[in-house]
């Protein structure tokens, strides 16, 4: 591949060989989420890497150590004056590099990409906001507002990373550079975790007019439980998220063949869309429990929402987009797509957190599969983009 000395961009130029370098110099570094995997180093490695290189950009570098080794890290770019603030958004954790077709941590360049773990899930990203912001640094340009890089832990397991930064850095709004193949995301699912406990009454198998069996109660529920995704979840719908969803995940129940069991216990996710909340899905599911147990008085059963993270969906016409479509089209040429995804992701925490997300990286292949690359080509677009959109956003004085 023949690099582009410097694109131009307003005046801002992109070293693409300085990004292939910095995206390989992630790559490099094993930082796989343990408490997903069962061992890995955790994010504090590529957090130091990551600092030290803001750090020589000029930045305000400073680090949130969440547990031990698992840390995040922040660089601002100050602003001069009270311009609006926007978030870059990336996560540091990868998912675990045991039985993969590459090498995991050899981050080849070839026929335009980049592979090894978490070359697209998600350094590239990571490797954009970086050299996106240090152009606009290397170019002498003064932003009125700040910009905010933020490399989080833990995205892959339960975004403790995400949670503990909103604490501390607010903004006006946020890009996270989860991969997108380069389209617009305004909007994801939310999920939630339901428990489900059914009660039977214990008793020998021989004595049915004794015992009350908890799993085939369970079943009862079951069938409504499909009923509630085929007839009613699927009549609601998002332009770009489609319908609801409800699937059993798992169930316990029985203590032996003998036995009536006095206990069954179901758990259940539930994808849900903007517009449905965590009260209306514990609603939906204590109505099914209500309606059983009025037709068979043997049905009993408790429900709770034990875990739950919310949707996202941000308006087209909000700034953040409206400043992203901006430098999308000058860079592209074309109008971007805008697309919602099933998959739950940080920027939810960030919406909730009071700052409006939307979402665009680079493409490639392999989330949490045996070979993973990012296409390269994608990652210098997209670092256009974000250089683009954070002049546009944050203003220059
Ligand atoms: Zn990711």
């Amino acid at each position: 591949m023949n690099f582009r000395k410097g694109l131009e961009l307003s005046n801002i130029r992109i070293d693409e060989k300085e990004l292939l370098q910095v995206v390989q110099d992630l790559v490099r570094i094993e930082s796989v989420n343990p408490e997903l995997a069962g061992t890995g180093s955790g994010e504090y490695l590529v957090a130091g890497h990551i600092g030290n290189y803001l750090a020589k950009m000029g930045l305000d570098v400073r680090y949130q150590e969440i547990k031990p080794k698992r840390v995040n890290v922040i660089g601002v770019l100050k602003g001069r004056d009270e311009g609006k603030s926007l978030m870059l958004n990336g996560h540091t954790d990868t998912v675990g590099i045991t039985r993969m077709d590459i090498e995991p941590l050899n981050p080849v360049f070839r026929d335009g990409k980049v592979y090894g773990r978490g070359s697209f899930d998600m350094k590239g990203g990571l490797g954009a906001m970086i050299i996106a912001v240090k152009s606009i640094v290397d170019a002498g340009v003064k932003l009125k507002g700040d910009v905010i890089l933020a490399f989080v832990a833990d995205e892959e397991y339960l975004s403790v990373g995400t949670e503990v930064l909103v604490r501390e850095y607010p903004a006006d709004a946020a890009i996270l550079c989860e991969p997108t193949n380069l389209k617009i995301c305004i909007a994801h699912k939310g999920f939630a975790w339901i428990k489900v406990e059914v009660f039977g009454k214990a008793a020998h198998g021989s004595r049915p007019d004794r015992g009350i069996d908890a799993i085939v109660k369970a079943g009862k529920y079951l069938a409504r439980i499909e009923e509630l995704g085929k007839d009613v979840l699927i009549q609601k719908k998002h332009p770009l998220l489609g319908s609801p969803s409800i699937h059993a995940s798992l169930i316990k129940g029985g203590t032996e063949l003998s036995t009536y069991p006095d206990y069954c216990l179901i758990e259940l996710e539930r994808r849900f869309i903007p517009g449905e909340s965590v009260k209306t899905i514990e609603a939906e599911i204590q109505t099914l429990i209500d309606d059983l147990s009025s037709q068979d008085e043997q049905f009993k059963a408790k429900c709770e929402v034990s875990f739950s993270r919310p949707p996202l969906e941000v308006a087209r016409d909000h700034e953040i987009v409206s400043a992203l479509t901006r430098a999308y089209s000058k860079t592209m040429n074309q109008a971007p797509d805008f697309i919602g995804v099933g998959g739950w992701m940080d920027s939810a925490i960030l919406a909730e957190a009071g700052i409006p997300s939307v979402i665009i990286g680079p493409a490639g292949e392999g989330f949490h599969a045996a070979t993973e690359y990012v296409d390269f080509e994608s990652v210098i677009t997209l670092t256009k983009i974000l250089a683009d959109t954070i002049i546009d956003f944050c203003g220059v004085s």
